[in-house]
């Protein structure tokens, strides 16, 4: 059985940038809806239900076929949302650390042209997804977005920092201004965990 991990932090942390009640709802309610239909997919495959979520992705496309799509759809938010939680903080440092920031300025020119074409990403999704900056299959750092609940890993990529932009994640605080949402988010973008992925990978 997959479980909804604990926010690392206070609903109202990342006040006044992302509001409690968002957080809230989004962590209690559509997260723990996608493990919960994750679970439920999973129901008939006990061999299934012992492999990672990261293994689950992977695998994806060897999956039955019957549960492929909703595994996809939960399995993906189950994934993107434990990602993301971690990614935020009620303290952050407004630029990436050593290694992340190194490794940016290297691919991207420098910081600023990274983040014009992590929001250009997130902008542009055309209804829900998410934007990310990924290690792509060939080893170097990319930003692409993903439709709906598709999870990075599925496709060969190893994601490195996410972004949510379906409705769900700002429309309280910032209804259909997205982009409004995007700018805030960079405040709390928690860099010393993005620190340690890269020195991970
Ligand atoms: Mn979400």
């Amino acid at each position: 059985m997959f479980k909804l991990p604990e926010l690392p932090y206070a609903f109202n942390a990342l006040e006044p940038y992302i509001d409690a009640r968002t957080m809230e709802i989004h962590h209690n309610k559509h997260h723990q809806a996608y493990v919960d239909n994750l679970n439920a997919a999973l129901k008939d495959f006990p061999a299934l239900q012992q492999k990672s979520i990261s293994e689950l992705m992977i695998d994806l496309d060897n999956l039955p076929e019957k549960i492929q799509t909703a595994v996809r759809n939960n399995g993906g938010g189950h994934y993107n949302h434990s990602f993301f939680w971690p990614l935020m903080t009620g303290k952050g440092t407004g630029k990436p650390l050593e290694k992340s920031g190194q490794a940016i300025a290297n691919t991207f020119g420098s910081f600023d042209e990274f983040q014009k074409l992590f929001n250009e990403a997130a902008k542009s999704r055309f209804g829900s997804g998410w934007a990310w900056l990924v290690y792509n299959p060939q080893g170097d750092l990319e930003v692409i977005s993903t439709a709906n609940q598709d999870c990075p890993l599925a496709a060969g990529f190893a994601p490195v920092l996410g972004l949510d932009v379906w409705e769900h994640a700002y429309y309280l605080k910032y209804q259909n201004k997205r982009v409004d949402y995007i700018q805030a988010w960079w405040h709390v973008v928690n860099w010393s965990v993005v620190e340690d992925i890269f020195r991970k990978i």
